[in-house]
């Protein structure tokens, strides 16, 4: 199934009722579905997902706090590169204000990030 088709039937199932969990499929990493009856359903594999210990490989628990932290720096400075050069000459005010916004958004978080890793 296209990812494309993927979305598209989760979002029918969304409507009708399932909910998005924050459990991804241990086979294909889709984001699992709980059903109205209860059970864990993966759209992509187009079936149904048995809850096993911890669904999330525990590798991940390896990753230290701070290289977390790092990666998230990384990507919001990423970001923050990518939007300055998204903005025109002569931004809309509109567009200036938004603008502001996310960056503003993002230094609180590069802020809070430099505040746990001192
Ligand atoms: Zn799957």
């Amino acid at each position: 199934m296209s990812d494309e088709k993927v979305t598209k039937r989760m979002g029918q199932m969304l409507r009708k009722g399932a909910a998005l969990l924050n459990v991804a499929c241990p086979k294909c990493n889709t984001p699992l579905l709980r059903l109205q009856d209860g059970s864990m359903y993966c759209v992509k594999c187009d079936k149904e997902v048995v809850e096993k210990e911890p669904p999330a490989s525990s590798k991940e628990l390896d990753v230290s706090f701070s290289e977390v932290l790092n990666q998230l720096a990384t990507k919001v400075l990423i970001n923050i590169e990518r939007l300055t050069q998204s903005l025109p000459e002569n931004p809309h005010p509109e567009e200036l204000r938004s603008f502001a916004e996310i960056i503003k958004d993002m230094i609180l978080i590069l802020r809070g990030i430099r505040e746990l890793q001192s």
